[in-house]
């Protein structure tokens, strides 16, 4: 079928938009195609990793940081009862605090000033399909009119979001609540750290922030469980697990924002990526692949996929060629498995661990003693070291810290060091089975 478009994208956000300001400016023809272009008020992707922001500015798309008061960030704090640690990016790196919704219309801007770039604003519907059962573009109800209209391309990007239409017929995903992030906005608020980003343990559960503007900082509390809290017990969560815990510095705004009311609640997933293989489709961002926005990694999954998946497309000399085509979209959904690893895996383990009292202890302990250890955990953290023997290595000598820590206090703790050890197999051995192979550990030792 002859189509205007090379590709299309279902769902302009943070995957859809990036892909369409980077692809377009060189020459590719894009349909654009969301059923909301308005600038939204969200509690997610609120926090860059330095592995997001390089992975923007080897886009060239660096310049996209700027112009809306977004904060640069140094690098993380730990705090548990009165003491506290910092931990440095490595040398040179940022992070980024910052509003989602101005970035992503910086985003959105940036790829509708290309005229290679249709803006289509409607919902999309239904995935078309030729008689050998190929994509061949998608049908959506467009926004003004209603009417059913249809747009055609030989690629299809299914980017639309974690609530994705299209997985049924593109992916064997299985979808998991994990917890719930409550969300603030704490104005004026004199954080622990300036400039960093902040993990506090005291309580049963933990609680994050990080400054998303010039006065204010985002707040986003765990709450556990996989049902979404009713406002009783949100309130009875804020009280007794976290009011009592927040820093004095922080209190007045944190009152404040109470006061006012205005929080917001968003699930917390973790789904593996499991895509199936049609020809003329293919998934990007939240659609494909979840993880917990605990380690903030989301964004910087988001950005290599679109670094990886447009390397390949660009690699064509056009887009004719469908049977060329599928051979990129399996190349990137190989790659992609490879280099977003780690990030899966650290998001869900960290957020196991936290939950984890003996292990909450022992990671506290065993970053506060510094040196090469703690340096190669936040550059995982960071989205800069993907190597996956790095990740399972520190984790497992997390775990090993733990225990002898426990056993040198006391041999009456020999059942506690076993009960950690326990904990964090139980914890990594799903995460590992979906996320990594044995071959690519051993082949990350040579390569470290
Ligand atoms: C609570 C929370 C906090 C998070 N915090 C961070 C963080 O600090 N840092 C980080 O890196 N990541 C974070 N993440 C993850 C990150 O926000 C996501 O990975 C990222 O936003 C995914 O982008 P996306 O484009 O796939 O989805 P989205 O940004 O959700 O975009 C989907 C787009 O598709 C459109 N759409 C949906 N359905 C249709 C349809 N049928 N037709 C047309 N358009 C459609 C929507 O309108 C939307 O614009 C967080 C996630 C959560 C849940």
């Amino acid at each position: 079928m002859k189509s205007e478009f090379d590709i299309c994208i279902i769902g302009a956000g943070m995957a859809g938009a990036t892909i369409a300001a980077y692809l377009a400016p060189k020459g590719i023809r894009v349909a654009l195609i969301d059923h909301c272009f308005k600038e939204k008020k969200r509690i997610v992707g609120e926090l860059l990793q330095p592995g997001a922001v390089l992975s923007l500015e080897q886009m060239a798309l660096g310049h996209l940081l700027e112009g809306f008061d977004a904060q640069p960030v140094d690098g993380y704090s730990l705090l548990q009862g009165d003491k506290k640690i910092t931990i440095p990016y490595p040398l040179h790196y940022k992070g980024m605090g910052l509003h989602n919704g101005r970035f992503l219309q910086k985003i959105r801007a940036s790829a509708l000033q290309n005229e290679s770039v249709e803006q289509i604003h409607g919902k999309a519907l239904e995935l078309l399909e030729n008689e050998r059962h190929e994509i061949i573009g998608v049908s959506y109800r467009e926004s003004l009119t209603s009417e059913i209209k249809s747009i055609y391309a030989p690629l299809t990007i299914t980017s639309d979001g974690f609530f994705s239409n299209f997985r049924e017929s593109l992916s064997n995903n299985e979808k998991t609540v994990t917890s719930y992030f409550i969300g603030l906005i704490l104005k004026d608020c004199d954080m622990p750290f300036p400039r960093h980003g902040h993990v506090f343990l005291s309580g049963p559960t933990p609680f994050i922030c990080y400054p998303i503007s010039t006065n204010e900082v985002r707040l986003l509390i765990d709450f556990p469980g996989d049902q979404l809290p009713r406002k009783f017990l949100l309130q009875e969560h804020l009280d007794a697990n976290v009011t009592p815990y927040i820093p004095e510095c922080m209190l007045a705004s944190y009152q404040y924002a109470i006061e006012e009311g205005g929080f917001k609640v968003m699930p917390n997933h973790y789904m593996a990526a499991k895509p199936i293989f049609r020809k003329g489709a293919v998934m990007l961002g939240d659609a494909l692949n979840m993880r917990h926005p605990l380690t903030g990694g989301g964004l910087t999954a988001v950005f290599s996929d679109i670094q990886i998946l447009s390397g390949h497309l660009l690699a064509m000399p056009d887009f004719k060629n469908t049977d060329l085509i599928h051979q990129k979209i399996e190349a990137y959904y190989r790659d992609r498995q490879h280099a977003n690893a780690n990030l899966n895996v650290l998001a869900n383990a960290l957020y196991g661990v936290m939950s984890n009292e003996l292990l909450k202890t022992a990671v506290f302990k065993y970053l506060q003693c510094g040196g090469v250890n703690a340096q190669e955990s936040i550059a995982i953290l960071a989205g800069l070291n993907r190597n996956h023997y790095s990740l399972i290595k520190q984790f497992f000598c997390l775990a090993m810290f733990g225990a002898y820590d426990l056993v040198r206090e006391s041999l009456t703790n020999i059942p506690k060091a076993t009960k950690i050890l326990l904990d964090a197999l139980i914890i990594i051995k799903p995460l590992a089975k979906n996320e990594l192979s044995v071959a690519e550990v051993v082949s990350g030792y040579f390569k470290k």
